[in-house]
């Protein structure tokens, strides 16, 4: 066995400009534990005891060769830094983002409703006339039904399901998740983007809303205003009290609209001495609600002989503001990208 070979190669290999990581692969190649060096050690057992002697000592002499080299090799690829470094120099600011205001209101208000067994469900932006309005007792002549009202998509109508549209609002998700699950119990919580073709100060084009929906047997009016009022005091605060108004609407039977007591005058009315100037008269509207009219629920497959339940649906943005205490004059800014307004959340 003649060692030189092996010198050969491996000085050949060195040759080449290396990398770390070539180096490192080298180094296994030859001094791992399969490695050449260990092989050319095996070999040993088949010679006599003088060439053992011989060739044991060249392998070790190798060996050391070998190390000597990588160690060289690798040394060479650190540069050594000339850059003085002055550690009372001030740190480098590192600018840290943060997410959008809005993105912390869906966290919060997911993570209220998950502690009280509600599942988080995002349904559809893009949605047939369906699930949006005649699932949901809306006749076809209603005025949210009209191009006014709505974004139509262009794209030819479906005989069953009608257009399709930009969803208006989340509770498309109701008779989605009653079919999803097909039978009760139905906790939902349903957050998602809506879509109305308004741009003032007071609307946006896109929102969020948060769409509740219980049901299951035996569920009542006490119920529904038991969810909201643990919601308001958890996201509000412990004194914020609510009161249900009745409104109309076309899928809930009987309806509500749900006021929240204002923060600023304790629901007095009174601040100062004077008319309360964030709320008027007390309280504030937080969104409709109402018990699950018989027709939608029949439209998800679900027998109102046997079933009930609740639904509310609430604006984001507008908790948000609420919450906040803010009196934003153009609601517009949130989606405007201003840094100015949005890193202050
Ligand atoms: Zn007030």
């Amino acid at each position: 066995m003649d060692i030189s070979d092996y010198k050969q190669r491996f000085d050949q290999r060195i040759k080449q400009k290396l990398s770390k990581s070539e180096l490192e692969a080298l180094k296994v190649e030859y001094l791992g534990r399969k490695g050449i060096i260990r092989q050319l050690f095996s070999t040993l057992a088949g010679l006599s005891s003088l060439d053992k002697k011989k060739v044991g000592q060249q392998i070790n002499e190798f060996k050391f060769y070998i190390e000597q080299k990588l160690s060289e090799l690798n040394s060479k690829l650190v540069e050594p830094t000339q850059e003085f470094f002055d550690p009372s120099l001030p740190k480098i600011k590192i600018k840290k983002g943060s997410l959008h205001p809005i993105t912390y209101a869906v966290e919060e208000i997911s993570s209220i409703f998950s502690k009280i067994s509600f599942v988080r469900m995002s349904y559809n932006e893009v949605e047939w006339e369906f699930y949006s309005f005649s699932a949901l007792n809306i006749p076809a002549d209603h005025p949210a039904r009209d191009d006014v009202e709505t974004f139509f998509l262009d794209y030819p109508e479906d005989k069953k399901y009608g257009h399709l549209i930009l969803s208006p609002h989340t509770s498309s998700g109701q008779v989605r998740e009653m079919l999803r699950l097909k039978q009760p119990p139905v906790r939902m919580i349903n957050i998602a983007k809506c879509y109305r073709p308004n741009w003032d100060t007071t609307h946006t084009p896109m929102f969020h809303q948060f769409e509740g929906l219980c049901i299951d047997k035996g569920i009542n009016i006490t119920h529904l205003k038991g969810t909201i009022d643990y919601f308001v005091k958890q996201y509000f605060g412990e004194n914020r009290q609510i009161r249900l108004r009745p409104y109309d609407f076309r899928f809930t039977e009987p309806s509500f609209e749900i006021d929240i007591s204002c923060a600023v005058c304790s629901g007095t009315g009174i601040y100062n001495e004077e008319k309360c100037r964030v709320c008027k008269s007390g309280w504030l509207e937080l969104g409709g609600s109402g018990m699950v009219h018989p027709y939608v629920l029949r439209s998800g497959g679900i027998d109102p002989d046997i079933y009930s339940g609740w639904a509310f649906g609430f604006g984001i943005e507008r908790v948000f503001l609420m919450k906040e205490g803010l009196q934003v004059d153009d609601l517009r800014v949130f989606y405007s990208g201003d840094l100015r307004f949005l890193s202050e959340f």
